[in-house]
């Protein structure tokens, strides 16, 4: 195959909570002892599909460091040539700032089950201390369904996974197009992993295959009824008060359009 056939540009968007290893809140927190380890390895894994992306004939890789602050990755070990998006824009695409630049594939490494699902100990979806779940269009939407939604409406696939193989799982049954790898399962408070190098190596094997795909058309509906369930009852109400914003229940608000931007700006100020 000729290297012109390839994608070219590279979006890769990375959380923590689906690295190797990782298993608890501690894990993820910025200047706690734990997170040195995460952070790590968060770094390895970006290292490693930004690496296969390369090799593969990429020409420009962005990664957006999308947990927490967005200060995780330790930016002296990351390949050369690949650009780092730290910290946040404060625009509603969030997890995927820079997207709708002109990128010909997206990447998600580190990503986890959503929240509701008993995949991982952290499955969560965005705020976790505000938002029990999410839904759109009658299915429980991980952070990966929600950002895949936001490449897509740039035309932009979804082609590699990694994370939990509980998300990994749901991101082949979502479009399998995407190559996903699950470096651990979970039961309950624990998870049980492969080694940080087969982690690593399992990304890279991953991602290299997953660039031999071209011309991939990613999935976008015509609508998006999207429920969001919140933690404690006094934010559905607050919520209810944006505009376009229906309340369902106690605890639960209803919003439907047909721009997944608009969710995302929705999802930003009622959050
Ligand atoms: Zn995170």
């Amino acid at each position: 195959m000729c290297s012109s056939d390839l994608v070219m540009r590279i979006y890769i968007s990375a959380d923590i909570e689906g690295v190797t290893g990782v298993t608890h809140w501690e894990d993820t927190r910025l200047g706690h002892a734990e997170h040195a380890y995460a952070a790590r390895q968060m770094t390895r894994e970006v290292a490693a599909a930004a690496k296969a992306a390369f090799e593969m004939g990429a020409t420009d890789v962005l990664v957006k460091d999308a947990h927490g602050s967005g200060r995780n990755l330790l930016l002296e070990e990351l390949p050369e040539r690949l650009r780092i998006h730290r910290g946040w824009d404060n625009s509603p695409y969030s997890m995927m700032a820079e997207v709708g630049s002109g990128f010909d594939a997206v990447l998600f490494v580190g990503y986890h089950s959503a929240g509701g699902a008993d995949t991982n100990p952290l499955a969560h979806s965005f705020n976790s201390s505000k938002l029990e779940r999410l839904q759109i269009n009658g299915e429980r939407a991980s952070e990966f369904v929600f950002n895949y939604y936001l490449a897509a409406r740039h035309g932009v696939p979804t082609l590699f996974l990694s994370g939990d193989e509980g998300l990994a799982k749901e991101a082949r049954a979502f479009d399998d197009n995407i190559y996903s790898v699950g470096v651990k399962s979970a039961m309950g408070d624990s998870t049980l992993n492969v080694t940080p190098q087969k982690g690593a190596e399992l990304i890279y094997d991953g991602v290299k295959l997953a660039l031999t795909k071209k011309d991939i058309k990613p999935k976008y509906p015509e609508s998006f009824d999207a429920v969001f369930t919140f933690r404690h009852h006094q934010d559905a109400l607050r919520a209810s008060y944006y505009p376009g914003v229906e309340r369902l229940d106690e605890v639960s608000v209803r919003f439907v359009t047909n721009d997944v931007l608009e969710l995302a700006r929705t999802k930003m100020f009622i959050m």
